[in-house]
């Protein structure tokens, strides 16, 4: 059997840790050509031994050095880069065939972006590329042949019902609705007059994922499907109206898909994202993944609700950006990046998320979205603004 030639951006976090979990259950399949960890110079250093990359990139020149210096001192042969265009040169490398984007926020946009230009296998974990750039992201992957696989639970499980031959249109196959399906997140059943009080550490523990810090606090607020309902449009040509979001606190059904002729189509599963990162590698086969299989008998209910837009407005938010269209998903990404760095810091309060981010809409939605070079300006200028709100709260 060939091989595939992986470049992991972003190896050091949860979705890159799992990731490496898998290849390493079937090391005659993958090869690692590349890593990159940010400022994790050690849990870096310790994959590079485990995995032998010809490179791993950090995003300085000071975390290079201590990686260097600890690399020498490992007999390591890595080289190591550093920086944006690093990243980069990683993703769109010849000899790489599958690039797994793992990179958490909108820093995973552009190495994203090239290597679906460049025409790789993308294993898309990084949500915020869809949501930023979606068009260009999307219509990027067409004109080079790229394949663009979803890592995230809900549209690998959406992957995984549709017809194998999904031609992009949903009426053409009998399609009413894709349905996503979302926890509820940590605060589901907290009375409303406690959400001021929230604290990061309540925010970021999970009931049934184990994911970085970023994705937990937007669990928590919902914005997490609000971002996954922009990523499912862009993926699945689907248009507002045909998405759906239904609260299932197990977290046992990924998501579903609706069909004309009432058929509902589930793909089901331990919550466990080694699940659809072994899918998406195995392609078209199934592989191993080390996730304890689904136990019925331990299994009391699944349940499902209406989600509650009044206890997670962020969700409501984000179905007006996407209805906006344009920049404003890309606004509403880089105010809730912002503020949810701010809540985890301390600066802002849990229920300050979200008048952030409605604040950096009304205030910068409503430019187009036909260049990365406006969207990446706009990021920026939202990033500030976003900021300066934020210190109105710190300083209250
Ligand atoms: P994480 O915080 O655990 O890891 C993020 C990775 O990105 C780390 O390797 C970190 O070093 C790197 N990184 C952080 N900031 C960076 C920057 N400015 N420049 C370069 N690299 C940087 O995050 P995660 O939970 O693994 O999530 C990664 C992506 O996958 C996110 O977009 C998230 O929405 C998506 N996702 C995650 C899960 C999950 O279960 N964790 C599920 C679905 C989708
Ligand atoms: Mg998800």
């Amino acid at each position: 059997m060939s091989y595939q030639t992986l470049t992991i951006l972003g190896s050091t976090g949860s979705i890159g840790e799992s990731t490496l979990d898998v290849v390493s259950r079937h090391p005659e399949r993958f090869r690692i050509f590349a890593l990159s960890g940010h400022h994790q110079v050690e849990k870096l250093a310790d994959q590079c031994l485990r995995f032998r990359p010809r490179y791993a990139v950090v995003s300085d020149e000071h975390h290079a050095r201590r990686l260097r210096e600890l690399l020498g001192s490992l007999k390591s042969d890595t080289e190591v880069l550093h920086g944006k265009q690093a990243l980069t040169d990683i993703a769109v490398a010849p000899e790489v065939t599958g690039v797994m984007a793992a990179i958490v926020g909108a820093a995973g946009l552009q190495p994203t972006l090239a290597a679906a230009r460049q025409g790789k296998t993308v294993y898309l974990a990084n949500k915020e590329t869809l949501v930023v750039s979606g068009s260009l992201f999307m219509q990027a992957a067409q004109q080079s042949g790229a394949k663009v696989l979803p890592v995230d639970s809900e549209h690998n499980a959406i992957f995984q019902v549709l017809p194998r031959d999904f031609s992009g249109s949903l009426d053409a196959h009998g399609i009413q609705s894709l349905i996503l399906t979302a926890s509820g997140g940590p605060f589901l059943d907290t009375p409303l007059n406690r959400f001021a009080d929230i604290t990061p550490q309540q925010a970021v523990k999970h009931p049934n994922w184990s994911m970085g810090q970023k994705i937990s606090v937007d669990s928590a607020t919902m914005m997490n499907k609000g971002l996954e309902l922009i990523e499912a449009h862009w993926l699945f040509n689907c248009p507002a109206e045909k998405l759906e979001v239904v609260v299932h606190p197990q977290s046992v059904i990924h998501s579903m898909v609706r069909y004309a002729d009432g058929s509902v189509l589930a793909q089901m599963g331990t919550p466990d994202m080694r699940t659809p990162i072994a899918y998406c590698l195995g392609l078209p086969e199934r592989m191993a993944s080390g996730v304890a299989p689904l136990d019925f008998g331990k299994l009391s209910a699944l349940t499902f609700r209406q989600p509650d837009f009044e206890r997670f407005p962020c969700l409501k938010l984000a179905y007006q950006a996407m209805r906006q269209g344009g920049d404003a998903p890309c606004v509403l990404n880089a105010a809730n990046e912002i503020a949810v760095a701010a809540f985890l810091n301390g600066r802002i309060r849990f229920t300050d998320i979200f008048t952030v981010v409605e604040q950096s809409l009304s205030a910068h939605a409503g430019g187009g979205a036909n260049s990365i070079e406006h969207l990446l300006a706009s990021d920026e200028t939202v990033r500030q603004y976003a900021e300066t709100v934020c210190r109105t709260f710190s300083s209250r």
